[in-house]
């Protein structure tokens, strides 16, 4: 395509309506039709990212191959379109005005004075246009975090009437309302839908295309009528109804012609139909899978699954692909112990030990390891999951009393898991977190080779502790296998226990990098290990 094209998505009337999927569907969907696309999330919120977020206020912390901790759409938007996204996929408010306020105190504003319109709008619009340089890409689909009418978001919906209003020709406005039902009257409302396009309206935006999410079928009469009030064709008025998963949802859009209105509001021939036949092949498997595996998932976060969504979604991708329905358990770190843990693990094919900062749950976490390891129950130990690991082994193994990471236990005997010494340095500077992708070496004759398959893997990190490489030789000697060593610094990346049916640490994160079509072989393998007798 000669121009790239920039598809904005905004929402209204409330917000989780799943701006997120309906993005990375409709990126799905042009992708499909042959087309280069990305997917980028705009977040109105003040932190720098959300690297410092409590779980708990946004979910999961996705992290990028280039070491970028980023919301967790950018992991829908990788595991739709099996593409990796970059820093430049997610801009938050605090690095707007940061690189704002870093030109202003270099004086490149020439004494001029600094304000929201047109100097944080202008830098909007640069983070949204350098996606389009170099035509990387036919399609940029930028998603507005937030609801239309918040104060924050008003700067960037400033942006996107400025963006339309100049490049009326390559740009257009997708925005998302609910349409609630009411039961007492039986009927579905269509008001906050009119009002939420009317405030778009005042901030002078104009959608072009409105999609609906409903709990109930959206029928003609109230499509005509919200086109009519809202100023948008009728076929541009999408029903997007709630669905058993979120694969189904491309699917969806595509029967109600999402990616050929965009294309029309666009100018761009429709003259190829979105191949979805690798997609609906997995989605066969995961519809019409009979049996199904049971995991359980040791975690700290079991209020809000959203804090564990790629884990989750990682583990969806693998069961399908082991002709397995997901049956998955979030348990809660804290309420295990090595008494109980038969109790509550008892019935589970596999355990994973999930990632984690601070002390909270840690020795629950130990003791379901304990439990997996005794019992020879498949065992997968991510980044703190696989610290844990290498705390048990030590205590109840290696007879290493009281040993601990120095995260946890700074004054422990045995220091099993630590900061390096360059780290330690670094501590000051606050920069000591290994993040983004990095070269693992794999070792011949283990687990870990039967399942890559390689010498060389990359993967991606969020940690700032490590295997302590001065008890290495101890583990070896016992019988835990260091079968993933970075070619740079040395350190362990993953360990495995050979004399177990399935037992493996790993010091990255796997589940970032698990698509739809590239299922990640660590979960796979370790779900087929859950279910084999
Ligand atoms: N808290 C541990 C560390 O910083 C593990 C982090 C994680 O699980 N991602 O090393």
């Amino acid at each position: 395509m000669s121009k790239t094209k920039y598809i904005f998505v905004t929402g209204g009337v409330a917000s989780s309506l799943g701006k997120g999927i309906i993005s990375a569907s409709l990126g799905k969907l042009l992708q499909a039709r042959g087309y280069k696309v990305t997917n980028q999330k705009l977040d109105p919120y003040i932190n720098i990212d959300p690297g410092t977020l409590n779980p708990y206020e946004h979910g999961e912390c996705y992290v990028t191959v280039d070491g970028h901790e980023a919301d967790l759409d950018l992991g829908h938007y990788e595991r739709f379109l099996n593409v990796q996204t970059h820093k430049s996929n997610n801009i938050t408010s605090g690095r707007i005005y940061q690189n704002v306020i870093l030109r202003e105190r270099r004086g490149d504003f020439l004494g001029k004075t600094v304000q929201v319109i047109p100097h944080i709008t202008d830098e909007i619009i640069r983070n949204i246009k350098q996606l389009g340089t170099n035509n990387q890409f036919d399609f940029v689909i930028t998603e507005i975090g937030g609801t239309v009418g918040d104060i924050e978001s008003l700067p960037y919906i400033e942006s996107v009437r400025q963006m339309l209003w100049t490049m009326p020709k390559n740009c257009c406005c997708i925005h998302l309302t609910y349409v609630p039902y009411l039961a007492a009257a039986g009927e579905l409302k269509t008001k906050p839908t009119q009002h939420s396009v009317k405030e778009l309206q005042q901030e002078g935006v104009q959608p072009d295309i409105l999609v609906l999410r409903t709990e109930h079928p959206i029928n003609k009469e109230i499509r005509k009528k919200v086109a009519l009030f809202c100023n948008v064709d009728f076929d541009a008025v999408i029903e997007s109804a709630d669905v058993e998963t979120i694969y189904e949802v491309p699917l969806r859009m595509q029967k109600e012609g999402l990616d050929k209105v965009v294309l029309r509001k666009l100018g761009v021939p429709d003259d190829k139909p979105a191949d979805m036949e690798s997609w609906n092949a997995f989605l066969d498997k995961l519809n019409n899978a009979k049996k199904e595996v049971k995991i359980g998932l040791v975690g700290k976060y079991v209020k809000l699954p959203d804090v564990y969504k790629s884990i989750t979604e990682s583990l969806i991708h693998a069961s399908a692909y082991n002709d397995r329905k997901l049956n998955l358990k979030l348990i809660l770190s804290e309420d295990i112990t090595d008494d109980n843990a038969d109790k509550i693990l008892g019935e589970m094919d596999g355990i994973l030990i999930a990632p984690g900062f601070g002390e909270r749950g840690v020795e629950g976490k130990i003791s379901a390891v304990k439990y997996a390891r005794e019992n020879n129950v498949p065992c997968l130990g991510i980044s703190l999951g696989m610290q844990c690991m290498v705390i048990e082994f030590a205590r109840n193994v290696l007879g290493l009393k009281g040993a601990h990471s120095t995260e946890i236990d700074p004054g422990t005997p045995h220091k099993v898991i630590d900061t390096m010494e360059a780290q330690k340095t670094m501590l000051q500077k606050g920069g000591n977190m290994r993040l983004g992708a990095y070269n693992c070496n794999i070792k011949d004759n283990t687990l870990a080779k039967t399942i890559y398959g390689k010498e060389t893997i990359s993967e991606r990190h969020r940690h700032r502790f490590e295997f302590n490489n001065e008890y290495k030789t101890l583990y070896e000697e016992n019988g835990i296998v260091c079968s993933g060593i970075n070619p740079e610094t040395n350190l362990v990346e993953i360990i495995e226990l050979p004399k177990h049916k399935w037992f493996i640490g790993v010091q990255f994160h796997p589940e970032y990098s698990s698509t739809v079509l590239n299922p990640h072989p660590l979960f796979i393998n370790f779900v087929k290990a859950a279910i084999e007798e």
